[in-house]
This record gives C-alpha cells, structure tokens and sequence, in this order.
C-alpha cells in the first residue's frame, strides 16, 4: 500500500490525504491538516470534509484508471471553504488525494483584496474630506456665534452687538462706555524672526493677559491679526487710560517662547459720547493708538477730552 510521498509531508500549498473507504483520515500532510483546521489529527472521520464532488463520489472516481485532475471543494462546518485541482488515486481499498490549491482563485482573491484596498483608501479619503468640512463648519459656526478660533475671546461680530447695546444704554442712561484698542508693538518682526506659529502664541497669551487684567462685565475681543478691543461698561475717559496704562505695564514681564525680547503693546484710549456709533468710537481710539505707536510704542494714549 502507497501512501503520502516524504516529499509532499512537510508541504503547505500542496495538499496530500490518505482516507479509508468508511472515510477516517488514515494519514495526511500538513497541508492537508492545516485546512481541516485546529484539533485535526490521523483517525478523524473527514468524508463530510469534501463537499464537491462528495467522498462518495471521489470514491467511485478513484477506482477508474486515470481518474483526471479536476476541481475539489473542500470546508469543515458551514465555513466558506476551499477549491482545490488534484487527483484521486487508489491505494488498495483507500483514497488517496494529492491536490493544490487552485492558483487562479488564488489570484482572483488577491486582485479582490487590492479592489477593497483602493476602496478602503477612497473611503478613507472621503472621510478626510469630511472631517475638514466639519472643522471649517465649526470654524464658521464659531464664528457666527461669537467666539474667535485663535484666542477663544470675543470676535468683531460679538464686539459689535455689544457695543450697539452699550451704546443704546449710553443715549438712555447716560452710563459711560469707554474702550481700549491695542495692538501688538513689531509684531511682523516676531512672524519674520520666530515664525509663523510663534506669532499666533504671542497672539494667544496677550489674549489671555488681556482677559486677565478686565472685569467680569468688560469684555475683550480680538478683532484682527495682532489688534484687540477691550470695552469697559460703565468707565470714564480717565478710568479707561488707568487701566490701559496698567495693561501695557503688566505686558512688559510677559515672556512667550522662544522670543528672548518681551512683548510689548501699544493701547489707544477713546470714550463715547451721545451720536456714537461702533465705527466712530473704534475709530477715535484707533487714532489714539496711531498716536501712540509714533511715540514710541509700549504705552497708552487717550483720545483728546470730549
Ligand atoms: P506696529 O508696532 O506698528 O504695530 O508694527 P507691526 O509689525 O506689529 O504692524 P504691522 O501692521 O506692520 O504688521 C502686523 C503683522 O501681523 C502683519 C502680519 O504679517 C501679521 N499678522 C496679522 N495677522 C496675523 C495672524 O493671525 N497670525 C500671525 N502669526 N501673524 C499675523
Ligand atoms: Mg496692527
Ligand atoms: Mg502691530
């Protein structure tokens, strides 16, 4: 009685079985093992193994003389399982089945798994995509709603409404309304010598040293690159000055990584009066601040006493 070639024992991609004609398993290579899965051994019965042809038929097969290569499906349980080409022979009253994996399937199942990859990177990309949209949609969300991105403060949409309303609370109560631009002193300077990204730091912890030094009902808004809005509810021209004057000193100690020199601010002081709009009050205090960046920079001036 032949049985399994020493050749095929050790082999994987070459499939080699000795079966029984009750159908247990009399030896097999490992091939063969590996696909009847985990926990197979000699002795198992594994005529339900073959699916198409049946063992029954690969059987009768076996017993014609040259019984052609052909197709085999094989699997255990309900498991998708394999297609095999090999032939059948007879050894005594067993079968005996030497068979490889069906190459071309093979190559169809790699082709498939390329096509799910591209899909995989397509769909990978799209969610990309969408992820960005939903940044920028909570970028403009944010906006709309107030709050600028960089600083966290309030934006000139905010700036604006509060203004319009302390405005109105001006015209009716006559309760002063003052405000702060500031600007931070040769901030091109820190973009060209530390970067871009050291330039939006400086922009974020003079924010934060802004907000620090206001009251509770103040409000701090950054309305451009470097420039900033303080509105102080209920201030006068005077109050306004003092506390400008004690924003540019407190700035002076600030000290931002990397930048070796301290940041400095220039603030430009206005208050308003009765035919007040947004526009004219910033504008005033911007021609303060303009005042004071031609001083010198790193200080305060008010607008000329109404
Ligand atoms: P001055 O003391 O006269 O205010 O000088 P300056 O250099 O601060 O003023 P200038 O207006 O000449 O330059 C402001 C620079 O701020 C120009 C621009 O490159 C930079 N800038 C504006 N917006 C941003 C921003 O959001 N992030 C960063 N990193 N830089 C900004
Ligand atoms: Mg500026
Ligand atoms: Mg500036």
């Amino acid at each position: 009685m032949s049985g399994i070639p020493p050749l095929l024992r050790g082999m994987d991609a070459v499939v080699a079985a000795l079966v029984a004609p009750d159908g247990r398993l009399l030896d097999a290579n490992a091939g063969f093992l590996r696909l009847l899965g985990a926990g197979a051994s000699v002795g198992a019965p594994v005529a339900a193994f073959f699916r198409n042809p049946t063992f029954i038929q690969l059987h009768t097969r076996a017993a014609e003389a040259a019984s052609p290569p052909m197709p085999l499906q094989v699997g255990s349980g309900t498991a998708v399982g394999w297609t095999l080409h090999g032939s059948i022979t007879r050894s005594g009253q067993d079968v005996l089945l030497v068979a490889e994996h069906d190459v071309l399937s093979l190559e169809r199942l790699a082709e498939e798994a390329l096509r799910l990859n591209e899909q995989l990177a397509e769909a990978q990309r799209t969610l990309h995509r969408q992820n960005r949209q939903l940044q920028s949609s909570e970028q403009s969300f944010r906006e709309l709603s107030g709050t600028d991105v960089l600083t966290g403060l309030a934006n000139r949409r905010r700036l604006d409404e509060q203004l319009e309303h302390h405005l109105d609370r001006h015209r009716r109560y006559a309760d002063p309304l003052s405000v702060i631009a500031v600007d931070i002193d040769n901030f091109k300077q820190v973009n060209d010598t530390y970067g871009h990204a050291a330039g939006e730091e400086v922009i974020r912890r003079v924010g934060l040293a802004l907000a620090a030094g206001a009251r509770e009902c103040d409000l701090v808004a950054r309305i451009g690159g470097e420039e900033f809005v303080v509105m102080l509810p209920s201030t006068s021209l005077e109050a306004a000055f003092t506390a400008a004057e004690r924003l540019v000193h407190s700035l002076r100690d600030m000290i931002v990584a990397p930048l070796e020199e301290a940041v400095t601010v220039s603030c430009g002081v206005s208050t308003c009066t009765g035919g007040d709009t947004p526009e004219l009050l910033l504008h005033r205090a911007d021609a303060a601040l303009y005042v004071a960046k031609r001083g010198g920079r790193d200080r305060a001036v008010s607008q000329p006493a109404p």
